[in-house]
């Protein structure tokens, strides 16, 4: 055991370069290569492909590597080659001399690891082959995908279990990053006939920052934010195709690489826009959910919602998206008012039994509280997965965001408005009415008259706005279905009204988590590199991408950011120091040492 352990660390320094185990790596790996079943649910970026990746090395023999996506799998197979690491894949993608080699490697048990799709596993015998060639384990990637309450069902994950007793009863390793317990139990019953060993890794992903903001003027939001992460790559997430066209044409307009991506645009210019991204450092992908599975790029430096996601699994899977090397990442979140009754009708307006309309209400109420959380923003995310927390100290409310004051006056104000108009009106009529404001539509319907008229006039039409949307998120008032964005009034909201209860909310102003730097004052770089040091990084990038494009790989594949900025710390100007940086083997150090060695000589900063 304890050989077979620190043998695994020398694997992990030698071949990937890496001084230690992320954290949960280290158990997950020593219960695989004790040879137990295993089930790891770990988040996204948490290195959970190493936990299969290490014991293939570390006791020999093969491990077939179950994966839903072809890409993902090629991906993964060119990424271990560049470690010198025996891998192959058998994919409908392959062509004749793709196959030829992996079925030689097979024969000849030269391979350590082979990523098949589940339904290639299905087919003409393989799970037969695979025993003469000497499996001794299978690793389930992406297990969710197993269950039909999981977001990702893929019926042929069903035969896996199936496929295990063909293989001999091997070992199995199945790992998911999906947080929601039902599906973790559900997992764990469809692919091992006995419990497995279970390891659940935290969710907290400390490396991503999280904000949340109003949407004021969404653009120069979203403007001001990127600003901070020049030569960075992230991700836009807006809510519909349109506006990824939109914003991507306004972001080019401004400097930005930005490149749009929506279920809509033909196949072509999405693997196109796909590939940039991948390939290349700097580049902006304005997208609706759509992009996204099948995306492993370590380096995405952000993440924005230009809309308000769904609910929190969405959000907390998209923003997951960022910093996958562990690296520091930021995210924005921009909501309104408009986003949550946005949300809200295309949930009433989808086709689906009431059973799961009303899951996705609550679902979408859970993603509006955090949006209004008044503490800690990571401690109510995590809450929600089930994990106590405690606050972080480092989100946009935890650095001094949001006060609190009792709003039970300004409650019951709005509340009474929207009582005595009817219970069918917006935000913009309501503060209208609470402001005194005799617009054409408040004389018509002669709201000028009524009790409530300009008993708000103490505050702006913002600060009523905002009012309104808090007591919207709070439950007190919901929208009157008949009525595109109009309110009536809860239970809830009857006791705030009667005085039953009283309510505190938001004080203005609001976090503004998209807060510009001063005119003439530099924004701070987000990875916190002193200048001399982040001018040989971008150097070392530079370098990197002639590499990349020369060898027509993703810049990544030849070294992470992480591993980049390693060295312009460190410096090398030998092979011995530049094997002390993160992410340097052997093979990598053979192949681009020089190279870098030469870059960071010949530097003048
Ligand atoms: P996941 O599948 O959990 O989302 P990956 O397996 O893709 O994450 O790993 C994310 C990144 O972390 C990869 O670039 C990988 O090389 C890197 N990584 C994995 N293990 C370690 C480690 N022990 N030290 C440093 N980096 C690691
Ligand atoms: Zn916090």
């Amino acid at each position: 055991m304890h050989a077979l352990e620190s043998r695994a660390r020398e694997v992990l320094r030698s071949v990937f370069g890496y001084d230690d185990f992320r954290p949960g790596q280290g158990e997950v790996i020593a219960a695989v290569l004790a040879g137990r079943d295993v089930f790891a649910v770990m988040p996204t970026g948490s290195g959970k492909s190493m936990c299969y990746q290490l014991p293939a090395l570390v006791d020999g023999g093969l491990t077939v590597v179950v994966s839903p996506l072809i890409a993902l799998m090629r991906d993964q197979v060119r990424q271990l080659q560049g470690f010198g690491v025996s891998a192959a894949s058998l994919n409908s993608a392959n062509d004749d001399d793709e196959n030829r080699a992996a079925w030689a490697a097979l024969r000849e048990r030269r391979l350590s690891l082979l990523f098949v799709s589940p339904e290639r596993l299905a087919m003409d015998g393989l799970p037969t082959r695979l025993k003469e060639a000497g499996v001794v384990r299978l690793a389930i990637d992406e297990a969710h995908c197993v269950s039909q309450w999981g977001h990702d069902f893929r019926p042929e994950y069903r035969q896996l279990a199936g496929a295990r007793s063909a293989l001999g009863d091997v070992p199995v390793l199945a790992l998911t990053a999906t947080a929601d317990r039902a599906t973790r139990e559900d997992i764990a019953a469809q692919l091992f006939p006995r419990p497995p060993e279970t390891f659940v890794h935290s969710f907290d992903r400390p490396n991503l920052s999280l904000a949340f903001a109003v949407k004021d003027q969404p653009r120069r939001q979203i403007a001001d934010f990127l600003s901070r992460h020049r030569g960075g790559s992230g991700i836009v997430y807006t809510s519909s195709r349109d506006r990824t066209e939109v914003l991507a044409e306004h972001l080019t307009g401004k400097g930005w690489r930005a490149l749009p991506y929506h279920a809509g645009l033909d196949a072509g210019t999405r693997a196109r826009n796909q590939d940039v991204f991948l390939q290349e450092d700097g580049v902006v992908v304005c997208a609706t959910i759509a992009f996204g599975m099948g995306i492993n790029k370590p380096d995405v430096r952000f993440v924005v919602h230009a809309d308000m996601p769904t609910s929190i699994e969405s959000y907390y899977q998209e923003i997951g998206r960022a910093g996958r090397d562990g690296l520091p990442a930021d995210t924005l979140t921009l909501y309104g008012l408009e986003d949550m009754a946005f949300r809200r009708r295309q949930i009433d307006e989808k086709e689906i039994g009431e059973d799961r309309r009303r899951i996705e209400h609550r679902r979408l109420d859970a993603m509006i509280g955090l949006a209004e959380a008044a503490t800690c923003r990571r401690r109510a995310l995590l809450s929600y997965f089930g994990e106590t927390e405690v606050n972080c100290g480092a989100c946009d409310l935890c650095r001094g965001g949001a006060k609190l004051y009792d709003a039970t006056i300004d409650a019951q104000k709005v509340l009474s408005a929207v009582v005595r108009t009817g219970q069918r009106f917006g935000a913009a009529h309501l503060s209208d009415v609470l402001t005194g404001k005799a617009s054409d539509q408040v004389r018509r319907l002669g709201h000028d008259a009524i009790k409530t008229f300009g008993v708000g006039r103490d505050r702006d039409r913002r600060a009523w706005t905002t009012t309104i949307r808090q007591l919207f998120a709070a439950g007190a008032l919901e929208t009157a279905s008949e009525e595109h964005g109009g309110f009536r009034i809860t239970q809830a909201g009857e006791a705030i009204l009667l005085g039953r209860e009283r309510i505190a909310l938001r004080a203005m102003p609001e976090p503004a988590a998209g807060t510009r730097p001063r005119r003439g004052e530099r924004a701070a770089r987000a990875d916190g590199l002193d200048e001399p040091t982040a001018a040989l990084f971008e150097h070392l990038r530079a370098v990197r991408l002639s590499i990349a494009r020369e060898e027509g790989i993703a810049a990544y594949m030849v070294f992470p950011d992480r591993t980049l900025i390693d060295m312009a710390r460190l410096k090398p100007a030998t092979a011995a120091t530049m094997r002390l940086v993160q992410g340097v083997g052997e093979r990598k150090l053979d192949q681009y040492g020089q190279a870098f060695l030469d870059a960071i000589r010949t530097f003048e900063g």
